[in-house]
């Protein structure tokens, strides 16, 4: 095995490479680092995220630098704050025995001012986002013309947040003669396109399959009903009491929908998304830092900078648009040699899709099932029984103990166990005892992938009646995004969506009518509940404006959480009305 002792680190190099606590280089970095300080060369580096990129290019660059001068010789530019900010950290470490190396971090949303007044300085290494280097280009505050190197970190995620041009207006401010480093999870066309017109003959390198995802990294799909997305997604933070999450989500809406129900049913969750103030997604992200939050709920656009270790799982709560943003999210996890879970819950018609994930991550996925309400019970039961025995025991205690004992008096071992565990696991045995199954069928592949899209069904077309419209806000693309993410349908399995003033028709395959009469049969939007019928009239006019008969039940369907909630009690457990059909408990999820 290889020491990072034989790549060719000058010493104070070494010397923080242990401080650091690395003990053999990763292969990207085994691969890169030689490469890097013997040659002044072009290089194009794929390897996963989590791979150990930044130290790949950052101590040979740190060797490099001249840092008796005071000039920028190098510049890191990175696709966010987040990453830019992680970078900069990374380095001031890798470089902590450099005596006078200045390594600085440029992005938005902070003062440009105090940026300025760091680069003015003299800063050796410059980290940057592209907007902001350009801004400050234009302002003629940093000065890249005497680069000598030039490093595009995770440049698939720079191309894919739309930097294309800037990037290009960036180079253009640079000397011709420096060497560009290109690091990247993954090779897309736009990638090799910057690469061709950027670079003069690159040496390449690549770790892994190219476009594979961390091979740490175990993935898993759930196959479930629509409707029941949000308490399927539950169970699986429940079944995983220690989980550190990411949950993508595919709208800002749904992020937020989603993230607000975890909170409300007591769980520690947060949402990231573009919506949000640069303040508001600080704090989040502070506090997802800190594990004081422990189901991030995000968007794709706004995780692109999160770089947190740990991550335990990420949950797709709604399989992405690309595939390729697939590899992005799961990537999250499994990160520096950890393992990670990846789990996708999907409807049956999604089914084709994790195939197609597969073959391009070139791992198969395990076909799970969301645990019942007795597994769980069963986990939490442990996961109490251990944490009774790691609990570090409070001193302060100790005056009250002949109090406690008097009140305890006579409860042998055995009842006592059971009493302190019952404290907590009632909760949740109240809550899940009861439950039903939430896995939709088998999910058997072959029959999902066949006939659920492309051709028709024999029974044919079916149209539906929905009880809101333009006055909701609701155009025919806007209408069918909702309902598509709501039924977890694809885009051409709804068509003919037709909206009118208060109501609305679409038409689905009829396949997918006892999906679409379940998911509708209790749903609520801002309070409102939505409604929607088999139309009587296939052709599409249903005359009158009637609404629906939507409040057909007031009844408040209280969430529940089989989690705790430090500030206010169990909310759970009430088993609420049952429903007509009576299969439904519908107090629980
Ligand atoms: P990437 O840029 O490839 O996604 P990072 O450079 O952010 O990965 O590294 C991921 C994590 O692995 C970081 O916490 C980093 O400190 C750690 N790491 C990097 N190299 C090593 C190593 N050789 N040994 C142990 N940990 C490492
Ligand atoms: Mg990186």
């Amino acid at each position: 095995m290889s020491k990072f002792e034989n790549l060719g680190l000058q010493e104070s190099l070494l010397a923080a490479v242990s401080d650091l606590g690395f003990e053999t280089p990763s292969e990207v970095q085994e691969k890169a680092i030689p490469i890097l300080l013997e040659d002044e060369t072009d290089l194009v580096a794929l390897a996963q995220t989590g791979t150990g990129k930044t130290a790949a290019f950052g101590f040979p660059l740190i060797q490099k630098i001249e840092v008796a001068s005071r000039t920028t010789q190098g510049l890191i530019l990175s696709p966010t704050r987040e990453l830019c900010l992680q970078i900069t950290n990374e380095m001031q470490l890798y470089s902590k025995y450099e005596k006078g190396m200045n390594i600085v971090a440029i992005y938005g949303g902070a003062s440009i001012t105090e940026q300025a007044k760091q680069i003015k300085r003299g800063a050796q290494i410059v980290v940057a986002t592209p907007g902001r280097m350009k801004d400050m280009i234009r302002r003629g505050i940093v000065d890249i013309t005497k680069i000598d190197y030039c490093i595009l970190d995770e440049a698939d995620e720079m191309l894919n947040m739309g930097f294309y041009e800037d990037i290009k207006d960036i180079l253009s401010n640079t000397p011709k003669e420096k060497s560009t480093w290109l690091f990247s999870a993954t090779m897309p066309k736009e990638v090799a396109t910057i690469a061709k017109k950027f670079m003069h003959s690159p040496q390449e390198i690549t770790v892994g399959a190219k476009n594979s995802g961390a091979s740490t990294v175990q993935h898993e799909y759930y196959v479930v009903s629509g409707r029941d997305r949000y308490p399927a997604l539950k169970r699986l933070a429940d079944a995983n009491p220690g989980i550190f999450s990411v949950v993508f989500c595919r709208t800002k809406r749904d992020t937020q929908k989603v993230a607000e129900k975890l909170i409300e049913d007591g769980y520690n969750a947060g949402a990231l998304h573009g919506d949000l103030s640069q303040n508001q997604r600080d704090l989040v992200m502070n506090a997802f830092r800190k594990k004081q939050i422990q189901m991030l709920v995000a968007t794709d656009v706004a995780a692109r900078g999160i770089d947190v270790d740990d991550i335990t799982h990420v949950i797709n709560y709604q399989l992405p648009d690309e595939i390729e943003t697939y590899t992005h999210r799961s990537g999250r996890t499994g990160r520096a040699g950890k393992s990670g879970i990846s789990m996708v819950i999907v409807t049956r018609s999604e089914l084709r899709k994790i195939n197609a994930i597969e073959r391009k991550i070139k791992q198969d996925f395990l076909e799970k099932k969301i645990p019942s309400g007795i597994e769980i019970c069963e986990i939490q039961l442990y996961h109490l029984a251990n944490n009774i025995k790691d609990t570090k025991v409070n001193e302060e205690i100790d005056g009250y103990l002949p109090a406690i004992n008097d009140v305890l008096n006579g409860i042998d071992r055995d009842e006592l166990i059971k009493k302190i565990v019952s404290v907590e696991f009632t909760r949740f045995y109240n809550y899940y005892s009861k439950t039903r199954d939430l896995n939709s069928g088998d999910g058997n592949r072959e029959r999902g992938g066949k006939g659920e899209r492309g051709e028709m069904p024999k029974d044919g077309s079916v149209r539906y009646f929905i009880n809101v419209g333009e006055r909701d806000g609701y155009d025919w693309m806007s209408l069918k995004d909702f309902l598509r993410d709501n039924l977890g349908l694809e885009k051409d399995d709804l068509y003919k969506v037709d909206t009118k003033d208060s109501f609305s028709f679409f038409n689905t395959d009829a396949q997918f009518t006892p999906l679409i009469l379940e998911t509708f049969s209790d749903f609520k939007v801002d309070g409102r509940f939505i409604n929607v019928e088999v139309s009587k009239n296939p052709g599409g006019n249903r005359g009158g404006g009637r609404n629906g008969g939507g409040r057909r039940r007031d009844r408040d369907r209280k969430r529940s959480g089989g989690r705790r909630d430090r500030n206010s009690s169990f909310k759970g457990g009430k088993s609420g009305s049952k429903k007509s059909k009576g299969k439904r408990n519908s107090g629980f999820y």
